[in-house]
């Protein structure tokens, strides 16, 4: 596409639904489970017929109000509930019960990195609601409604539309999904739809000294990080084409749209056009009675905040001198990070105990499929080789084959590298035989470094490199070339 006449700029508004991991559901006693029997975890309440009534949950209010506070939102000490309608047959009551003017949390802000960069979008709103069953598609000619997810309770997390590229978007669902998990109120798996996203997109451009703003469209139901950064990127550039062939697609003429996304073709196809507040007659729910947070419960709830990965990742940069890189990749789960943190309280340098998660410890949970917490290596051991590490008593090769036998057995690393033979050898006697072999075997080698002939310092490198071959690596390399140097009288 030619943007050369003209400039844009993409806006991006999220809208993401995290389930909560509550024991029960959102407004009865059925129990959360997925990949259950269908409809076999439902009751009066979930199933909407008449006369029973809901009940609210108060750990999912918890639980809501976590991310609340972790997205620096303003926790309503008064909130409510309401019906917005609509007839759809996995929605058994024809309304779906949520929060319409009065949201738990809103008018907060999320910081992120992002390429190198902060980026900081202010939150909306984020407030409560259940969600809906799940029609199946299994059989050609019918099709059947699954209701044990009806009922779930559901956060719905709404930003200003305060992104401005795929990228942008696709980061801030990570960071989303990762704080969710942090804060344990969901375990945000994509793959059992415990998050799902829908972005607002348009472009503002400007051309000729003129603005145009494009119609907002917004993609339904997107659920992976890389439907979002498809379905944004594609609607970037359609949106542009579009206006570039019809200079009426604009905001003012279209306002608003509803899109689905495609991924076998990565495009998105029109639904519906612009649809209203009031086409869903939200009303106070007269069943529920409106939510009261007092000190007491915000105070509790404040008092179970864990430490954030933000700030875990500038404490480890500031207090173990890690890397960002190496940071992010430490505090990705917490579990991993909790474990990360015990190491360092049992005695261990942060900064090699790093270096090691990203070398080996990473590599091994990767290999298995879980987390570095899931090794089944304790803070006490991976402290140990951190330190024989930087104590020079093992190298970093060594280190990392120590760290396989350790997955397999729960000796001890020093344990390991002793039967093993891996550990340095100190021994400046052994090495001291080592390097006059070496010397006695390589006499052009030792002359040229003698007579400071020409690339003499290669030579000396390579007498090293003869010393080390003949301790198989285990010869500290520092002490090799300290012996070498005294002796060839070059220090
Ligand atoms: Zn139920
Ligand atoms: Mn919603």
């Amino acid at each position: 596409m030619n943007t050369a006449t003209f400039s844009i700029q993409p806006l991006i508004g999220l809208e993401i639904h995290v389930q909560l991991a509550t024991r029960t559901k959102m407004f009865c006693g059925c129990r959360l489970e997925f990949g259950a029997e269908p409809n076999s975890r439902v009751c009066p309440v979930c199933l909407g017929l008449p006369g029973a009534l809901p009940v609210i949950n108060k750990e999912a209010i918890r639980l809501a109000m976590k991310m609340g506070l972790a997205l620096n939102c303003q926790v309503a000490e008064f909130t409510k509930w309401d019906r917005k309608s609509y007839y759809y047959p996995d929605l058994p009551k024809n309304y779906q019960i949520s929060q319409y003017d009065l949201p738990l949390a809103s008018n907060g802000w999320f910081e992120f990195e992002v390429g190198g960069k902060m980026k900081k979008v202010r939150i909306r709103r984020a407030h409560l609601e259940e969600d809906a069953g799940k029609n199946l598609h299994e059989h050609p000619e019918v099709t059947q409604v699954d209701l044990n997810r009806a009922g779930t309770p559901l956060l719905e997390v709404v930003t200003e539309p305060d992104l401005h590229s795929a990228e942008e978007a696709c980061v801030f669902c990570t960071e989303l999904q990762r704080l969710a998990a942090y804060l344990g109120i969901s375990e945000g798996v994509m793959k059992k739809g415990q998050m799902r996203f829908e972005p607002n997109i348009n472009v503002i451009i400007h051309d000729d000294g003129k603005e145009y703003v494009t119609p907002i469209c917004e993609v339904k139901n997107l659920n992976s990080f890389r439907a979002v950064q498809g379905a944004v990127d594609y609607e970037i550039n359609r949106q542009i084409e579009t206006w570039q062939n019809d200079r009426s697609y604009t905001f003012e003429e279209q306002s608003k749209e509803n899109r689905g996304w495609n991924d076998d073709r990565k495009e998105t196809v029109f639904q519906r056009g612009k649809e209203e507040e009031h086409d869903y007659r939200y009303f106070p729910d007269p069943d529920l009675v409106p939510v009261v947070i007092d000190q007491t419960l915000l105070s509790s709830v404040k008092a179970e905040m864990p430490e954030l990965p933000q700030a875990r990742r500038a404490r480890l940069v500031e207090e173990c001198g890690l890397s960002a890189r190496d940071a992010l990749q430490i505090v990705d789960d917490r579990a991993s990070a909790d474990l990360f943190d015990a190491a360092v309280a049992a005695g261990a340098s942060g900064k090699v105990l790093g270096k090691q998660f990203i070398n080996f410890w990473a590599k091994h949970a990767n290999n298995r499929e879980c987390s570095i917490a899931d090794l089944g290596v304790d803070a006490a051991r991976m402290a140990e080789l951190a330190n024989m590490t930087a104590d020079g008593k093992v190298n970093a090769t060594a280190a990392a084959a120590i760290s396989d036998k350790m997955l397999e057995s729960s000796d001890r690393p020093s344990v390991i590298a002793k039967a093993g033979g891996l550990e340095q050898v100190q021994d400046t006697a052994a090495i001291e035989a080592m390097v006059d072999d070496a010397i006695a075997a390589n006499p052009k080698a030792v002359e040229t470094v003698r007579q400071r002939g020409k690339k003499w310092e290669k030579s000396l490198g390579f007498l090293q490199g003869q010393v080390m071959q003949k301790s198989k690596g285990s010869a500290s390399p520092q002490v090799v070339r300290q012996i070498l140097e005294k002796k060839l009288d070059v220090s």
